[in-house]
């Protein structure tokens, strides 16, 4: 018997710390249950994932598995887009990135490199400022500054919009309208903001499972380990269970 064995890096699922952990999920997965109802009431009409029948996604031989749609916010960011490029052509999976303005302009490169690689680029606005809070004139700016942004980069605009930190108004809804756009929301947040690890992050995406999922990992400076590890689990897990992942495509 060897004295030194390494610490394991997954939390082993018996013990204290297991469960206080899943505790701890039960918390968070309700709350952002209850916040995702409560959002679904009054935010201007969008895109919450699941699987639209009116659209001519019917498959009456039901021959297509179960959709489930990656996405990621905040980026694009070297600590986390190269590694989701590899991991993803790995896997086979197109993702869809919401990238914000600001750091489109900082890391052409990377954006460039996501569009060749197929994956959706989307609005997260030019300076992820929460919208509400500012004048009509600036929302718009927000808006359409970020498209340009990337137009110059792929010569092609995003016409997918998620509000930074999940909220948005009439006045950003108008703006979409005329920009030929649609506000895209969220299934599962994990939180993974607040840098849980992997573990946690995995868990309660997996929680959420169900056709039609729209997941929300988070890119950034902190979030290497945490987002890649835990977008490869769930890639992973889900493929067992029959599902497939698709990139967000909302008809106008
Ligand atoms: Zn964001």
């Amino acid at each position: 018997m060897t004295e030194n064995k390494p610490k394991p890096e997954v939390i082993p699922p018996t013990g204290i710390r297991f469960q206080l952990a899943c505790l701890n999920d039960s918390y968070v997965v309700g709350r952002m249950a209850f916040l995702t109802k409560l959002s679904k009431l009054i935010l201007p009409a969008g895109h919450w994932g699941g699987i639209d029948r009116s659209a001519g996604n019917q498959d009456p031989e039901q021959t297509s598995k179960p959709p489930l749609y990656l996405t990621f916010d905040d980026g694009p960011h070297p600590n986390t887009t190269p590694y989701l490029i590899e991991l993803l052509e790995a896997a086979g999976v197109k993702g869809t990135f919401f990238l914000i303005g600001e750091n489109v302009e900082r890391y052409p490169d990377l954006v460039k490199q996501l569009h060749d690689a197929g994956h959706v680029i989307a609005n997260h606005s030019y300076g992820h400022k929460f919208m509400p809070a500012l004048k009509t004139s600036t929302i718009e700016r927000e808006i359409v500054k970020m498209n340009d942004s990337v137009a110059a980069i792929t010569e092609g605009a995003p016409t997918l919009f998620r509000p930074p930190y999940g909220l948005m108004d009439k006045r950003v809804a108008a703006c979409l309208r005329e920009q030929e756009m649609t506000a895209v929301y969220w299934g599962s947040a994990s939180e993974d903001w607040l840098l849980p690890g992997a573990d946690s992050v995995v868990r309660r995406v997996m929680r959420n499972m169900r056709p039609g999922l729209l997941i929300v990992l988070h890119e950034g400076a902190l979030l290497k380990n945490q987002t890649v590890t835990a977008a490869k689990e769930i890639m992973f897990r889900s493929r067992d269970l029959g599902y497939q992942m698709q990139k967000v495509e909302v008809p106008a």
